[in-house]
């Protein structure tokens, strides 16, 4: 508890929050510029588990925006579950950390944060975020979204209760219908600061629940993570938003759409949705993911034998590079490829078909 005399002498925290600090589980999606962020933050506040959920690896365009990664990581293309679990465990050797590293779809967002107590939003796409408010409400786990673009971003702490994402923005815009931190840039500054306010916001959460006795043991789920079902009214239910530059800011009041189909009807229509084995939601990058079609291990060894004869291929403990010139692509132990080179996601397949095989 000396390690955390500062925190602890804080009202908003004392010896009962700490301990409920340490007692409380979160899972933050997406290890990027948002999740490093408030990961270190929670792991140096005390928070006792965090689970960090990320498919993608380290590259050196990550640096300028992102705490917890170097440039061994990007050179190694380490995976950002695992490098970011690493350098926590530097300074927190008393926390459970758990990386993923593994693809955020309908099929395995519900293990991801079924044992958890609330979930931290720090992806970068729409998809993923509507998916989100599905499987949060559907499992009664408060989550905090954010969003950066450029010098400004946002954020919305999400009740089970609601109002939902869906609530303000009952759908998401068409695909290539917005400006995206390839076309419009982002700064650090910005993603660290709504990162920071997500950060405050599951403290808040975290010790409030501890407050209400809604986590007191005889409350807490057979799963390890307690039931959020008894929580308090919502701390904020206001979209949040702030640019770094102008400082300015503004909340706007986010009211139950009464006929919101997440959390009035209870309809999960990004949950159900079918897998697709092609996404193309790499922000920034021209570059497509294939998923393989069903659960699978891949040796990265013998997948690098067998390449050596048409390209370079690098390979390292969590990924296999191969590049010849034209093609370019990094393939996962879970068999998930991001493909570099290619116009559109059937070519994409075509590549997986032919490199790696379906
Ligand atoms: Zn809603």
């Amino acid at each position: 508890m000396n390690r955390f005399a500062r925190q602890i002498a804080l009202a908003e925290v004392g010896v009962a929050g700490q301990r409920r600090l340490a007692e409380s589980r979160v899972a933050i999606i997406g290890t990027g510029s948002l999740g490093t962020v408030s990961a270190e933050l929670l792991a140096r506040a005390g928070v006792g588990f965090l689970r960090l959920v990320d498919r993608d690896y380290v590259s050196l365009d990550n640096l300028p925006r992102s705490a917890l990664f170097n440039e061994d990581d990007a050179l190694q293309s380490k995976p950002k579950a695992l490098a970011a679990a690493d350098h926590l465990a530097e300074f927190i050797s008393d926390a459970v950390i758990d990386p993923r590293v593994i693809d955020v779809n309908a099929a395995t967002i519900e293990g991801l944060i079924a044992d958890v107590d609330l979930v931290i939003d720090g992806t970068d796409n729409f998809e993923a975020r509507y998916l989100l408010n599905d499987a949060c409400h559907k499992l009664r786990k408060p989550w905090i979204h954010g969003a950066v673009l450029g010098t400004s971003g946002a954020l919305m702490t999400i009740q089970p209760s609601g109002p939902c994402l869906r609530c303000f923005a009952p759908s998401p815009p068409p695909p290539g219908s917005y400006p995206t931190c390839a076309s419009s840039g982002v700064i650090g500054a910005a993603t660290a600061l709504v990162a920071t306010y997500q950060a405050i916001e599951a403290l808040k959460l975290l010790l409030a629940l501890e407050e209400s006795g809604a986590l007191s043991p005889g409350t807490t789920s057979g799963n390890g993570a307690h039931n959020c079902n008894e929580s308090p009214a919502p701390l904020s239910t206001q979209y949040f938003s702030l640019d770094v530059w102008s400082h300015e800011t503004d909340g706007v009041l986010i009211a139950q759409d009464p006929g919101c189909k997440t959390c009035v009807q209870q309809e999960y229509e990004f949950l159900d949705k079918p897998v697709s084995t092609i996404s193309s939601e790499l922000c920034g990058r021209d570059e497509f993911q294939v998923r393989p079609g069903s659960a699978t291990t891949i040796d990265l060894n013998a997948a690098a034998t067998r390449l050596r004869s048409q390209g370079a291929v690098t390979v390292s403990p969590f990924i296999l590079t191969f590049d010849d010139g034209n093609l370019r692509f990094k393939l996962f132990k879970d068999g998930r490829a991001m493909i570099k080179g290619v116009a559109s996601g059937e070519a994409a397949l075509s590549v997986y078909a032919d490199y790696i095989g379906l």
